[in-house]
């Protein structure tokens, strides 16, 4: 039942206060669900992170007890009270702590949860899969696959017996007749639960005359595009789309609309709609940063002022590119809301080189609209073949993948064809391989503000050479391909742990050490 990347929901959002997507923003959803599933009266959560992931050394630095909190009060990811979430969720009675197990999990980022609240008590296993996304992936010791892009009815039938558990299957199908599907999860061993897919709100009232299936949840979606069982995929790899580009004279803008549009069930103006909307916010993002937002809890001060006065490089559209790209890093260092594109570390490289080369190249909104779907469109066979989360391939799959995208959006800012733009994305992520996330202080501020400019600046260099007609050697579906796997092959210490590189340089654990110092310690640890 998984659905294909959408543009929405895996590649250009969430929109977010916070320092990381799969931390902060991922959290969020995860605090939410749970809020629903305690009957929006949650009491007490404790986490538990694996000491071989990453969120055991990140998950105060980057935002996951500010996230987690929000979440289980019920404020969006967006919510600018997310910065204050900790303290409100203390003032309104959740006891919220975090411990470490040694513990080894299958996904870096696993939440290993209990959760008390509406007279109910539950065990769950979460995981943040990179960019925002994330999935319920076991209940009360039970197998199961949520990911948010349903309404979701789970019957908790506990112990009740196979038999028994069939037995309300054959009710609920026929009850249920319209729902997208209905899963038997479970085993005589550990328990069955029945999980109703659907894409509309689930009518509950029927098929709970058996007694067996009386105790049950119901989850709303909770991603901006809804999943449907219908959807037949237009293409899965830059081939394809290069093939209906040239079948049907289209642009990748358009393919991307088309493509956002059949995904997500809505209308193709719609998608455009909603992409300006994000773009709107990503520009209102550059503009309050202007004013030099500060947060306590940050490394580096507002730098992007000092661009101004300083001796110009003769690169107009680089300059511009640099200061837009460190103005959307400093709203997000001060928990402004920014739009995770396609990661929340990754926030200034894609939309700040779109936005600066459009501006240098007099082009208006509708013009950068249409470059960021392109630049989307390549981001989805990202996220459909190789990986956003850092966790899992390094800093490659944050500001690499954002660099490759960039480049292709570009081409279509230029008026380039398809070929051209897949030949930047390729030629762009190419130079990328290998790059590792290793945060100063596990903040998302240094090296992250460089490695965004380099992003930049290499997908305007890319984007130059593909319009020139320099050959990519190799196509972009065989370098996501090769991406991926010299992203697994990146030490685990390199991989958003804090266990290598820069973060254990003497310069870093300094600041760390200062941070600490500063730090009233926000949530309750037993690391
Ligand atoms: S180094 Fe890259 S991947 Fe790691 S936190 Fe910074 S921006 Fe994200």
């Amino acid at each position: 039942m998984r659905q294909p990347a959408s543009i929405f929901n895996d590649v250009i959002g969430p929109v977010m206060v916070g320092p990381s997507s799969s931390h902060t923003a991922a959290s969020a959803r995860i605090g939410y669900l749970l809020r629903c599933m305690c009957q929006n009266a949650p009491e007490r959560v404790i986490c538990e992170f694996s000491r071989s992931g990453s969120l055991a050394f990140c998950h105060e630095g980057q935002g996951t007890d500010m996230g987690l909190a929000g979440g289980l009060l019920g404020l969006a990811p967006e919510d600018e009270r997310m910065r204050e979430a900790v303290v409100l969720a203390r003032q309104a009675g959740i006891e919220l702590e975090f411990a470490i197990t040694e513990e080894a999990f299958p996904h870096p980022n696993t939440y290993k949860v209990r959760a008390w609240g509406g007279g109910r008590q539950f065990a769950a296993l979460f995981a943040s899969l990179g960019g925002g996304m994330i999935e319920l992936r076991e209940l009360n010791g039970i197998p199961l696959s949520i990911d948010g892009g349903y309404h979701e009815a789970l019957f908790l039938l506990g112990s009740c017996g196979t038999q028994a558990a069939q037995q309300v299957l054959q009710e609920l199908n026929a009850g249920l007749g319209d729902c997208e599907d209905i899963v038997l999860c479970g085993n005589e061993a550990v328990g069955f639960i029945i999980n109703v897919k659907s894409a509309r709100p689930i009518n509950i009232e029927a098929p709970t005359k058996n007694r067996v299936a009386r105790d049950f949840l119901l989850l709303p979606p909770i991603m901006p595009v809804q999943s449907h069982k219908h959807y037949v995929g237009l293409f899965h790899t830059a081939t394809e789309i290069e093939a209906l580009a040239q079948a049907e004279n289209l642009s990748l803008a358009q393919l991307a609309i088309i493509y956002e549009a059949r995904r997500g069930h809505i209308t193709e103006a719609e998608v455009f709609e909603r992409m300006r909307r994000l773009l709107r916010i990503m520009r209102q993002a550059i503009q309050r940063a202007e004013s030099r937002p500060q947060y306590a809890d940050r490394i580096l001060p507002p730098q992007a002022h000092l661009l101004r006065a300083a001796p110009q490089l003769p690169n107009p559209a680089l300059n511009a590119v640099i200061r837009n790209i460190t103005l959307l890093m400093e709203a997000k260092s001060a928990l402004l809301p920014i739009v995770a594109a396609p990661t929340a570390g990754s926030c200034g490289a894609l939309p700040g080189t779109i936005i600066g080369a459009a501006h240098s190249l007099g082009k208006g909104e509708d013009d950068m609209a249409k470059a960021l779907l392109a630049a989307a469109l390549v981001g989805v066979l990202i996220a459909e073949h190789a990986t956003f989360a850092a966790e899992v391939g390094g800093c490659q799959a944050e500001c690499g993948a954002a660099s490759g995208m960039a480049a292709a959006g570009l081409v279509q800012l230029m008026g380039g064809s398809v070929p051209t733009a897949l030949n930047a994305a390729s030629l762009a992520l190419q130079n990328v391989f290998g790059l590792v996330c290793d945060p100063v202080a596990a903040r998302v501020e240094a090296p992250c503000l460089g490695r965004n400019i380099m992003a930049g600046a290499n997908a305007l260099a890319m984007a130059q050479a593909a319009l020139a007609g320099f050959e990519p050697v190799i196509p972009l579906d065989e370098t996501i391909a090769a991406m991926r796997e010299v992203g697994e092959k990146i030490d685990r210490s390199l991989r958003c742990t804090c266990q290598g590189g820069l973060s254990l340089t003497p310069a870093a654990r300094k600041i760390a050490e200062q941070l600490v110092s500063k730090n009233i310690s926000k949530t309750k640890h037993n690391i």
